[in-house]
């Protein structure tokens, strides 16, 4: 398979990301690496991880369970920081809690419960309540005001280690919207730690808007068809 021109791309458009991650820090005036990359790698081939990995990429983000176990275990040999940041069926809970070192959109209680049980034995699962910011009814998450309620809970389940928010807004062209809604993430952060959390996460920030995020304060940005390219449509459903 001829694809050495792809993998090039890869690590040219990963160092590109680096690098526009670091203008937005300086331009913020924040402490160097203090945002991380998780290379969004949905619908991609393990091949698209592999390169990425070879070029210094190590946390990757993956949506649909089933397409990240299977590309887990063709690189099984690579030591690779695995986030879930799609939706969680409460059905998929168990093996989500088996297969990943993060889970971004945890967005109620039940879900949250069924995680900390099916991870007992080992190292807690590093958690993020996923907040809508947009008052969108499509979007998941929950509501900034049910927030301290749910922190609340998580924070008693053994198994579980609450880190902090994270949100996709509506999507927007707008700047200035791009901003005010990381912003109500940011706030809601300080207001938890102003009552006695210790969250240091904010997962904020896709392709179309991590230099907002970056400006507002996230410190992951989940980025995926700036490094990979446009996805290739899925087949499997799951
Ligand atoms: C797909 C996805 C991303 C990455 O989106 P891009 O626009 O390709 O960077 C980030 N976060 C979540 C939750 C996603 O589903």
């Amino acid at each position: 398979m001829n694809n050495v021109s792809n993998l090039n791309t890869i690590t040219t458009a990963l160092q590109a990301t680096q690098a526009s991650i670091a203008e937005a820090v300086t331009k913020a005036d924040r402490v160097q690496n203090s945002v991380k990359l998780i290379a969004v790698s949905k619908a991609q081939p393990a091949s698209a991880l592999r390169e990425a990995f070879v070029a210094g990429q190590i946390a990757f983000g993956e949506n649909y369970l089933q397409e990240a176990i299977d590309k887990q275990q063709e690189l099984a040999n690579l030591a690779i920081e695995w986030h879930f940041i799609g939706p969680i069926q409460s059905n998929k809970t168990q093996a989500i809690a088996q297969h990943f070192a993060w889970v971004h959109g945890v967005d109620r209680l039940k879900i949250a419960q069924r995680l900390n049980d099916a991870r007992s034995g080992k190292t807690p699962l590093q958690v993020c309540i996923q907040v809508n910011v947009s008052n969108e009814d499509s979007k998941g998450g929950v509501l900034p005001d049910e927030v301290p309620a749910l922190a609340e809970a998580i924070h008693h389940l053994p198994n579980l280690t609450l880190r902090g928010l994270m949100t996709i807004p509506e999507p927007t062209n707008n700047i200035e919207l791009q901003h005010q809604q990381f912003r109500i993430l940011h706030r809601l952060l300080k207001q938890l730690n102003q009552q006695g959390f210790a969250l240091d996460t904010l997962s904020m920030g896709m392709s179309n808007d991590y230099a907002a995020a970056i400006a507002e304060g996230a410190t992951m940005v989940r980025i995926g068809s700036a490094i990979f390219g446009v996805r290739p449509q899925r087949s499997i459903i799951n």
